[in-house]
């Protein structure tokens, strides 16, 4: 419940407890004094009583021995009580039970009158209450208001009457009691005057304290909020201080600390994620791009693939066709005119280059995918580049001059040796050629060269093979590309005519015998393709691994 209320309030409670508290032990502490006081003066009044009822006994033996008349005896007595004074002023009264006053020393008139109706100031009759506790208890504390001797202003006063039982006496004294109240105001006053002090200073004191604690408290409270409205971690707190709030301060600080630590690790886990899904996004992209470009290499691939088939195919069966009707006819002729057979061997011819061309076709397609089943077996023999390269050349020498190509040959004296697989490297060498036969413009020339290098640091020497034409040339960025399979570049891409395996067979076999090849633009036109071969080989023979 109580942490409904503010600090203020419970601070004031406190207070308020604490002063209550000091009201409610002071007051009992007066009461307490007065009380004693009090008692004290019902203990001397009855030890004078006490003296007095045995000096009555003493007249009343005196008066039962015979040695007085109980009238001489009371008289004595009454003579002997007038005379007695205690505490200065304080004496003794005697009356009968009626009552009637039989001795009184300060007030003499009153003897032998009835006193039953006496009252003080305030009205109370006190010789009634005195008389009747008297009947009962046989003796009685009655407080009231009566003049000291020589005044006749009213003071407070203690009277103790006892009943004298044998002579059936109301024997009574009192002692003013204005002393006693005197003590009780002054130590009232006394008391307030201490409370009022007390709760100034802990008013004050408490205030302090609370001014301190709520200073301290707002403080923190606006710093936090601060930090909470700007995200600022970097905010300060006054730990300077030696109390709790110094230590609060302290440990806001350092939580501050660790959640600071915390943010810029989370800052570099989100960058380091950023980058590496920006990575994975840029490998997706690239592999996606990839995709595609297999995609649409395999659209080119299967059209090109059917045009291939489909026109020497066609020209197979067409001139097969004619050649027959033509057969027939001339078999029907007696003599055969020699246009009508040179016609037939030139039907013949095309059936041969069409198939010619099929066959050409078919073997691509089986060698690629020897390589891609890792099943291509080298025969590696010593081989002569140079008559490698002159035997392919013949190969082409009809094309070469129909197209008015020349060739430049730059071939090194001594010949390099290398081993190699004869027939795979000069079909490397001849679909090169073709190539830029294939690509060059018309009257073009077509460079081939070639050298040895010395051996490097691992002792491996090479040998460097190029193959330069005037042609169309590759776009820089698809000089890697074209020797993907079915791959042609956008400058040559016609749909009619190639599959785009060569190159990549080529790649195949040359790295089959540890050496590259790449194509690269030739300035100011047409392209380069070289070959790097190693000039010694670890084995004789070996097979393609690939994965
Ligand atoms: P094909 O020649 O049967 O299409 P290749 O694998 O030999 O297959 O060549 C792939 C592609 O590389 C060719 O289609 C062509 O676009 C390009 N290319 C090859 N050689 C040359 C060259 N000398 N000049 C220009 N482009 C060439």
């Amino acid at each position: 419940m109580l942490r409904q209320f503010s600090l203020r309030a419970k601070l004031r409670l406190i207070n308020l407890v604490a002063l209550t508290a000091l009201l409610v032990i002071g007051i009992s502490a007066i009461e307490a004094r007065r009380s004693s006081m009090m008692e004290d003066v019902r203990r001397q009044l009855r030890d004078q009583m006490s003296i007095v009822f045995s000096m009555l006994d003493h007249y009343r033996l005196q008066a039962e021995s015979g040695a007085l008349s109980t009238a001489e005896a009371q008289q004595r007595a009454l003579a002997q009580l007038r005379s007695i004074r205690y505490q200065d002023k304080e004496f003794f009264s005697v009356g009968s039970m009626e009552p009637v006053m039989l001795m009184h020393p300060a007030v003499p008139a009153l003897e032998g009158k009835n006193f039953g109706e006496l009252r003080d100031k305030n009205g109370k009759a006190f010789i009634r209450e005195m008389l009747d506790k008297t009947r009962s208890h046989g003796s009685a504390y009655v407080e009231y208001w009566w003049p000291k001797a020589g005044e006749t202003a009213p003071s407070p006063k203690l009277s103790f009457a006892r009943h004298y039982a044998p002579w059936d006496w109301l024997v009574n004294t009192g002692m003013y009691i204005d002393n006693i109240n005197r003590q009780f105001y002054r130590d009232s006053i006394w008391f307030v005057g201490v409370l009022l002090l007390v709760s100034l200073l802990v008013t004050v004191l408490s205030n302090l304290l609370g001014q301190s604690v709520l200073s301290a408290l707002q403080d923190i409270l606006t710093r936090m909020r601060a930090v909470e409205e700007t995200g600022d971690l970097s905010q300060r707190f006054p730990t300077e201080r030696r109390d709790e709030f110094g230590e609060l301060a302290r440990g806001v600080s350092s939580l501050l600390g660790s959640l600071r630590e915390a943010q810029t690790e989370l800052r570099q886990h989100r960058d380091s994620l950023e980058e590496m899904v920006q990575a994975q996004t840029q490998d997706l992209r690239q592999a996606k791009e990839e995709a595609e470009r297999a995609n649409a290499a395999k659209s080119l691939f299967l059209s090109n693939m059917s045009h291939e088939l489909r026109t020497p195919m066609h020209g197979v069966l067409s001139f097969a066709k004619i050649g027959e009707e033509k057969a027939q006819l001339l078999s029907t002729s007696a003599t055969p005119a020699r246009p009508d057979m040179e016609r037939l061997s030139t039907y013949f011819q095309r059936i041969h280059s069409s198939g010619a061309r099929l066959m050409n076709l078919l073997n691509d397609l089986l060698d690629i995918a020897k390589l891609e089943s890792g099943r291509m077996e080298l025969n590696l023999q010593p081989l002569s580049l140079n008559s490698c390269i002159q035997q392919a050349l013949q190969e082409f020498e009809v094309q070469l001059q129909t197209r008015q190509l020349s060739i430049a040959l730059q071939l090194p004296e001594a010949d390099c040796s290398l081993l190699a697989d004869h027939f795979r490297l000069g079909q490397v060498v001849r679909n090169l050629i073709s190539n830029a036969i294939k690509f060059s413009p018309d009257k073009s020339e077509i460079s081939i060269r070639y050298h040895c290098s010395p051996p490097d640091a691992a002792g491996t020497a090479n040998v460097e093979l190029v193959f330069a034409d005037q042609g169309v040339g590759i776009p820089a960025a698809e000089l890697e590309s074209v020797f993907d399979k079915f791959v042609q570049s956008s400058q040559t891409r016609t749909g009619a005519g190639g599959t785009g395996l060569g190159l990549a067979i080529s790649r195949e076999i040359v790295q089959a015998h540890h050496g590259e090849i790449f194509a690269r633009q030739r300035p100011p036109q047409g392209s380069e393709f070289v070959i790097r071969l190693p000039v010694s080989m670890p084995s004789a023979t070996q097979t393609t691994q690939r994965n």
